[in-house]
Formats: C-alpha cells, sequence, structure tokens
C-alpha cells in the first residue's frame, strides 16, 4: 500500500475516531440511484475533530476526497471513487430553534431537508413549503441551491458556516454566497457544516395547504416508485428541459438499464440493474438529440463521482 494511503488508513483505524469507516463501501448504498461502484473509504465524521482530521490528512496525503449528503444529485461511476467519501453524523445532524426569534432556525448540515420542512410547519413557520419532497440533507440542499421553479432555500438562509481544509471555519452571511439556478459559489472544497434560516410565522393550515399541493403535484408528474436522481439537466433560460426531451420524442429512450421517464422527461431512472455507464450514456444520447433537434445545450443538474 502506497505511504498516503497508510496514513489515512491508521488514522481511521485509530479507536478514539469519533465516525464509522467502511472500506471498499459500494455507493450503490448511498444514493437515490441506487447506483455506483466502492469507495475506498467511506467515512462517517460524528464530530468536527473528526471531520477536520481525516480531510486535513486527505489535503497532506494528496488523496482524494469527497462530501456527500444523501446521494440524491449524484451519479457514481461503476468504478466508484479511489479515495475518502465523506458523509457527516452526530454532531452535523442538530437542529435547533432561536430561543429569542424563534422564526430563526440553525441546522446542521447532515439534518434531513425533509426533517427541518416537517419541523418548521409544526411549529408555524413558512417559507419552505416548497421543499416538501425534496430528497437530502440540509448541506446538499445548499450546495445545489435546491428548490422548485419560483423558490429556492438560498432565499431562506441568513448565514452558512462552512470548512475548508487547510484554512479555517468560516461563518459567511447569505450575501457573501451566489444563489443561483440549482448552482451557488461555494468552492468544491468547501464543505458546508450549518446554517441559520429565516422564516417566517403564519397559519399553519395556509402551511399544510402549500406543502400538500406541492406534493400532489410531485406524485402526479414524477416517476417516485424508480430509483432516481430527480431532475438530471437544468432549464435552460425560458424554457423547460422536460419539455424538449419530451418533444424530441426521447420518453421511453432507454440504454441498458437506463430509461427517459415516461411520466417525466427530465428523469433518467434506473429500471432495475442500470449501471452508471448505462445513465452516463444516455444523458449524452438525449443532449445530443435536443442539440440536434432544437440547436439547445442542455446542461446537466446531477452531480458526478468517480467519472475520468
Ligand atoms: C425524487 C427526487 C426529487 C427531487 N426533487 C428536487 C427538487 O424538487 N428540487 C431540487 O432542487 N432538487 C431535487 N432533487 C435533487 C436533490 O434532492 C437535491 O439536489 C438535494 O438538495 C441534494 O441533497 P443531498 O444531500 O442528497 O446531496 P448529494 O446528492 O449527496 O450531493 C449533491 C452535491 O452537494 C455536495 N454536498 C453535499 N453535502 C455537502 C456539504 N455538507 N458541503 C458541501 N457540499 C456538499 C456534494 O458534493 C454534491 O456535489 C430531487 C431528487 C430526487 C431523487
Amino acid at each position: 500500500m502506497a505511504a498516503h494511503a497508510k496514513t489515512i488508513e491508521k488514522l481511521l483505524a485509530d479507536p478514539a475516531f469519533q465516525g464509522e469507516v467502511r472500506i471498499a463501501e459500494p455507493m450503490s448504498s448511498h444514493t437515490t440511484y441506487r447506483i455506483g461502484g466502492p469507495a475506498r473509504w467511506f467515512v462517517r465524521a460524528d464530530s468536527l475533530c473528526a471531520l477536520t482530521s481525516v480531510l486535513e490528512a486527505c489535503v497532506r496525503q494528496r488523496m482524494n476526497w469527497a462530501i456527500v449528503g444523501r446521494g440524491s444529485n449524484l451519479l457514481v461511476s461503476d468504478a466508484g471513487f479511489d479515495g475518502v467519501v465523506m458523509t457527516l453524523g452526530r454532531d452535523f445532524r442538530s437542529f435547533r430553534v432561536d430561543a429569542e426569534e424563534p422564526t430563526r432556525i440553525m441546522a446542521g448540515a447532515g439534518v434531513l431537508l425533509s426533517a427541518v420542512v416537517q419541523e418548521s410547519f409544526k411549529r408555524s413557520l413558512a417559507g419552505l413549503e416548497f421543499a416538501v419532497g425534496t430528497p437530502g440533507n440540509i448541506g446538499g440542499a445548499l450546495r445545489m441551491n435546491a428548490g422548485s421553479a419560483q423558490d429556492y432555500i438560498g432565499e431562506r438562509v441568513t448565514s452558512v458556516t462552512v470548512y475548508t481544509p487547510g484554512a479555517d471555519l468560516r461563518r459567511l452571511s447569505a450575501a457573501d454566497v451566489q444563489w443561483g439556478y440549482r448552482q451557488t459559489s461555494f468552492a468544491p472544497d468547501e464543505v458546508i457544516l450549518e446554517c441559520e434560516l429565516a422564516l417566517q410565522e403564519a397559519d399553519p393550515f395556509f402551511i399544510r395547504g402549500k406543502m400538500e399541493a406541492n406534493l400532489k403535484r410531485r406524485r402526479a408528474s414524477q416517476p417516485l416508485n424508480m430509483p432516481s436522481c430527480g431532475s438530471v439537466f437544468r432549464n435552460p433560460p425560458d424554457d423547460s428541459a422536460a419539455r424538449l426531451i419530451d418533444q424530441a420524442g426521447l420518453k421511453g429512450l432507454r440504454i441498458g438499464g437506463a430509461e427517459v421517464s415516461t411520466k417525466h422527461a427530465n428523469f433518467i431512472v434506473n429500471t432495475g440493474d442500470a449501471t452508471a455507464s448505462d445513465v452516463r450514456r444516455l444523458i449524452d444520447e438525449v443532449r445530443q438529440r435536443v442539440m440536434d433537434a432544437y440547436g439547445t445545450q442542455l446542461t446537466t443538474e446531477v452531480r458526478f463521482l468517480g467519472f475520468k
């Protein structure tokens, strides 16, 4: 084993390490696509100290690393990831409401977005109804600026705490971050640790009504019974990727076990035995055919891990 790998191995084997380490862990167990080869090390860091010690070592040893949430916007290659895949555990999964200003919520990056949506509803706080039914963690949601056609999480954020290996922790105000359509200005090596959200008090019946309408729309239009990563492509300006793909006649197009959903054209679903290569080839095929038909270049919303 190379010296740099031994250093990481030693660190992770330390009984005092706060977290869990799995070796050659199939990433198919950690993505909503249920696709993906092994991560050389799959590490759940339960404390800031565990997180920083591993990532500082990765940087010193020039070892590849990646941070993932619930893998709901991720396609991991069949070869997997030759490095450390990090997730956020115990100390990043807490959630609290400001005692003096109960419309402000502090959430760790490892908290499920759906848990924050439900808790806000219970406290009659409005502002996150658009996120009902969106899988993933707060960290992934902020990184992707998760949202609907009209709303996105960045609009509710007042501050974010981030950590960059080799640098200090930083608390950013919302204005320090550029919140675009399914994209943000967080650097690739910036790990989101927690955030503060500002919501508004509202009538619980109003909140529930909006949540139910959003869920109903989602259930009616999305293939929620099949593994996917949600929308594959970003909508082009003033257009809809689903509309272009549908009008190009691509619903139902298959490569191996990957299929352009017959229910929602911007979803590519895993029909059971799809490989990452099937999905990747189908993405390229759809992109090419939309380009040929309409001259529009589709760009992907899904993130890729472990591809050359
Ligand atoms: C059925 C379905 C429906 C969906 N509907 C929507 C929708 O309505 N709107 C929408 O916007 N998205 C939707 N998505 C996509 C996905 O749920 C969101 O993008 C989600 O916010 C991703 O969160 P995650 O924790 O799963 O992130 P992951 O998929 O694990 O990671 C996504 C990206 O975020 C990065 N990341 C994760 N955690 C951190 C962190 N702590 N610090 C820094 N970077 C981090 C990863 O490196 C990666 O680049 C849907 C997906 C599915 C499967």
